[in-house]
């Protein structure tokens, strides 16, 4: 059974939540404020959150930042606003989905089903390499380390978001390969992700950022026009 933690400060809809979920089979943990959510998180790690943007303490997005920094928990977020929305998959934050205020329960079960089944698969993944004794792969000075999901340049751990280390992962792991952003969001968001594919060029300028020696002309992670992407190592 999975828990699932509702943050969320709206009474009505918290119920409304709860009783959903459960009714589902999940088993459900509730705050109703940023600061009992990150102590409830702590305390009691759930499978998924549920997290509102606007709370009366921290908001939603400073949740999700603490929280980030502690798991790779799937996260997804209330919005009421549509300007809110770049924020949130702006990964800024790290949250991996959103629906924005008012939305069908249906269409927010259905998300909760979808994260909760990519996050199985991805752990599922996880393990079928390291069963296969493919945990760390090495390029020269960098080192990706799957066993820890660390990244080493020179020697020196690389501080890398949770999708930073996603894509990574994936692109190495198909080194040489042309990638479209389709096939990259696809397989390291997820076919249900909303966000577009500038979603991916991000995260590219951030491990290029990271990784490059000079990320205005990148040779690990090189830009094929009009396709993607191709790790050359
Ligand atoms: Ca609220």
């Amino acid at each position: 059974m999975h828990t699932i933690l509702i943050v969320e400060d709206e009474p009505v809809l918290l119920e409304t939540l709860e009783y959903n979920l459960k009714r589902e089979g999940y088993r459900v943990l509730t705050a109703a404020d940023g600061w009992s959510a990150v102590e409830v998180f702590r305390r009691e790690p759930p499978d998924l959150v549920i997290l509102d943007v606007m709370l009366p303490d921290i908001d939603g997005f400073e949740v999700c930042r603490i929280l980030r920094r502690e798991s790779t928990v799937p996260i997804l977020m209330l919005t009421a606003r549509t300007d809110e929305v770049d924020k949130v998959v702006g990964l800024e934050v790290g949250a991996d989905d959103y629906v924005t205020k008012p939305f069908s329960m249906r269409e927010l079960l259905a998300r909760v089903k979808a994260l909760l089944r990519r996050e199985r698969m991805l752990r599922e993944e996880l393990t079928a390499e390291r069963a296969e004794g493919r945990e760390r792969l090495v390029f020269g000075d960098l080192v990706i380390d799957d066993a820890s999901r660390t990244v080493y340049l020179r020697g020196e751990p690389v501080p890398l978001k949770p999708k930073e280390y996603d894509l990574l992962l994936f692109l190495a792991r198909h080194r040489g390969m042309v990638l479209s952003r389709e096939l990259i969001l696809e397989r390291v968001w997820g076919w249900d992700f909303i966000g577009g594919s500038r979603t991916v060029d991000v995260h590219v300028r951030w491990l290029r950022e990271k990784l490059e020696d000079n990320p205005a002309n990148p040779t690990r992670i090189v830009t094929v026009r009009g396709v993607g992407y191709r790790f050359e190592g």
